[in-house]
């Protein structure tokens, strides 16, 4: 099945119990059962609901996995997956991941007795120098955000595999449809399915898909047991935003292309991350290991001050975190999404007060330059 059959088809695409074309919302929390512990495969909707059941394997297909997990968000899902190791347990993470990871990480699980090191993953040599005799297991993020960093999956999950880690791949920014990390290697695969999966800025949800069963029936006593599920009525509208994923992602990519080539050579703009741009350092890797390069771009006009200048004159890209949406978002990553990193650490990183960063959506791409054009334009005067 290609690409875009598997959307429409994989899964569970129709309602084992009615037929219904559209799997239902079985607003439901508990099952009758026929005698004590005689049920249809349900009993109660944390541990299982049809409507999060048919999701859960529509992205289990979809990721190539053996199961698939669906949580109230991302991090809840994060949340679960990190919830797998034990008190004394070392992870190895991406040092430019999702905000959120960074925080559960260092406040949260830190706490717990789970310690992590941030590595430059894009470069094996510094993963093998985090290791420790404790080490369970490498956590990546690619491309990452909003640098658009590209970690080599089929290489570093080798790598992983030689050392007995566990390789967990944070595939939100790529999805399914440009990139499948389970296919290269990795062990579990995690999404804010908030963003490209549901694609309409209407779902807050998380997902995560696991390579075998034995990680599955693991993952799913900690789902079970710690209860962030996501509930029925959200799950519809998950499967709801998934068949169009393929033409969604299509069209972003497309309107990322047109907004690349012209930012390319505008003198407002210093610097441009997009993996599909050949001066981007893992270009190479990037065409090899993803279908697509995706929607999302990073600029630097130098200052903050420019940045909030270009901002306020667009009319076609709303001022807002998150990204995956139809509709264009634009951001100032250093005071948004990654404020709560110190400054000495982002610019480190390469996030500087000046760095905007967009999530093309799927408007006409014509429109999309021509305000970006006038907006610029104003700046210069
Ligand atoms: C948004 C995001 C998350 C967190 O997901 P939520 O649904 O907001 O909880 C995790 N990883 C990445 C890459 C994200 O963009």
């Amino acid at each position: 099945m290609k690409r875009k059959t598997k959307l429409i088809h994989g899964g569970i695409p129709i309602d084992p119990h009615t037929g219904a074309v559209s799997v239902p919302i079985y607003q439901v929390s508990t099952y009758k059962q026929d005698d004590i512990g005689v049920h249809k495969g349900y009993e109660y909707s944390r541990t299982g609901n049809p409507t999060r059941h048919a999701l859960e394997q529509y992205i289990a297909d979809l990721e190539e996995g053996a199961r698939g997990f669906a949580f109230s968000s991302g991090m809840a899902a994060i949340h679960a997956v990190f919830s797998l190791f034990n008190s004394g347990d070392h992870i190895i993470l991406t040092d430019d991941v999702y905000g959120g990871t960074y925080r559960i990480a260092t406040k949260v699980l830190s706490r717990l007795g789970l310690s992590s090191t941030f590595v430059d993953t894009t470069d094996l040599d510094e993963i093998e120098k985090a290791v420790k005799p404790n080490t369970k297991a490498l956590f990546v993020e690619t491309p990452t955000n909003p640098l658009l960093k590209v970690t080599d999956i089929a290489a570093v999950s080798g790598w992983a595999k030689s050392r007995k880690l566990l390789f967990i791949v944070d595939n939100t920014f790529s999805t399914p449809y440009w990139q499948t990390p389970i296919a290269l290697g990795a062990d579990i695969v995690l999404h804010s399915a908030t963003k490209y999966l549901g694609g309409h800025s209407d779902v807050v949800a998380g997902l995560a898909v696991v390579s075998s069963g034995k990680l599955g029936e693991e993952l799913h006593f900690i789902q079970n047991a710690t209860g962030g599920v996501l509930g029925p009525h959200d799950s519809w509208l998950l499967i709801r935003g998934l068949k169009t994923l393929g033409l969604r992602m299509e069209a972003h990519e497309h309107n990322a292309r047109e907004i690349v080539s012209f930012l390319s050579g505008h003198p407002v703009v210093k610097n441009i991350y997009y993996p599909g741009l050949e001066s981007h350092p893992q270009h190479e890797l990037a065409k090899q290991q993803a279908r697509g390069f995706g929607g999302i771009i990073s600029f630097d006009v130098g200052s903050s001050q420019k940045a909030s200048e270009v901002i306020k004159k667009l009319k076609y890209f709303t001022l807002a975190e998150s990204l995956g949406a139809v509709e264009s978002l634009i951001s100032v990553p250093a005071k948004m999404t990654h404020a709560s990193i110190p400054k000495e650490r982002r610019e480190e990183l390469g996030i500087t007060d000046g760095l905007i960063r967009i999530s093309a959506g799927i408007e006409d791409s014509e429109d999309l330059v021509e305000d970006l054009a006038q907006s610029f334009n104003i700046n210069e005067i």
